[in-house]
């Protein structure tokens, strides 16, 4: 019988994070410095592991080794997508990743195009999303300086809100935002200015400047633009859509049959509780659960309330 694929997350910790992933998402969290819940991931820095089912156990970079089937016969043999959901409880580094050919070169794995959905966030919370400068020479001289105030480009945001952060852009998650994050699956990060701020040994953390500049665009990001479909039962609003993945929010207020036409989906609940029925097998869903339902799965229902945020792969 076709199931879903549940996944049990990975918690890392991070001088920026805090304490909201277990207040909020009900995880059990290694301390109040908690910043990342890598919650579908085949990465080997965070692989999450089937919770149950008959591939109980297994690592997701394994069941997508070992059973292609379930993912459409990838002609990849690295699982592409990574899903993350982010407390910031301080501002992350303002950082730039490379893209595919880059990063293939220097550092031997994908480059990091990734997108926000902001969860929530505080009164005044702000992002940075791109820089000011306008040539590569302008865009150096101003990091060697240090004059951020007139580089960086800070933008108010909201719960709800959502931000396509393409490879090349330079951008930071501000204090007292939560965000879930459908990222290419990378660990490159280009460190170009971490607030000076010192770790719990009192060390700075390293920057990356001349790799900062060499990957950096120069002119703002052209954000997507959401495009929603009420359909009975439930709303389902595209948030971006590019070479990498696509990337939608799945409001379902009632009762909605759907079908598999992506090889296969990887699914965050991010509020409310309901049921997810496949075949003769119903699962309780709620907030905080991740899961697959891999390209063995044809066709489910979803029974509200609850609300998703959902990415397939992208088409090249
Ligand atoms: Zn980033």
């Amino acid at each position: 019988m076709a199931q879903p694929l549940f996944l049990k997350p990975v918690m890392h910790e991070k001088i920026w994070g805090g304490n909201r992933l277990a207040q909020e998402y009900g995880y059990a969290i290694p301390s109040d410095h908690t910043g990342e819940c890598w919650a579908i991931s085949a990465h080997p820095n965070g692989v999450s592991v089937i919770k149950s089912g008959p591939y109980k156990g297994l690592g997701l970079d394994d069941l997508y080794q070992k059973q292609p089937e379930l993912f459409g016969n990838p002609s990849t043999d690295v699982f592409p997508l990574l899903t993350k959901i982010l407390d910031a409880n301080d501002w992350l580094s303002v950082q730039v990743h490379p893209d595919d050919t880059y990063a293939m070169i220097h550092e031997g794995e994908l480059g990091k195009t990734e997108c926000w959905y902001i969860l929530s966030a505080e009164e005044g919370a702000e992002i940075i999303y791109g820089h000011q400068a306008k040539s590569r020479e302008a865009l150096a001289d101003m990091i060697r300086s240090g004059d951020w105030e007139h580089l960086l480009t800070r933008v108010p945001v909201k719960a709800g809100d959502f931000y396509f952060v393409p490879s090349g852009t330079i951008h930071a998650i501000g204090k007292g935002i939560m965000i879930l994050e459908t990222q290419q699956s990378s660990d490159t990060t280009y460190r170009v200015y971490d607030f000076d701020r010192k770790d719990a040994d009192g060390n700075l953390r390293e920057l990356h400047l001349s790799q900062s500049i060499d990957v950096a665009h120069i002119g703002q990001p052209q954000n997507s633009t959401p495009v929603t479909l009420k359909i009975d039962g439930m709303t389902s609003t595209l948030l971006v859509s590019n070479a990498f993945f696509a990337v939608y929010h799945w409001k379902v207020t009632r009762s909605v049959t759907m079908q598999q036409t992506a090889p296969y989906l990887l699914v965050s609940v991010i509020d409310g509780q309901g049921h997810l029925t496949v075949d003769n097998g119903v699962f309780c869903i709620r907030k905080g659960d991740h899961f697959i339902l891999p390209n063995t799965v044809r066709n489910w229902r979803f029974d509200g309330p609850v609300e998703m945020i959902v990415s397939h792969v992208g088409e090249r």
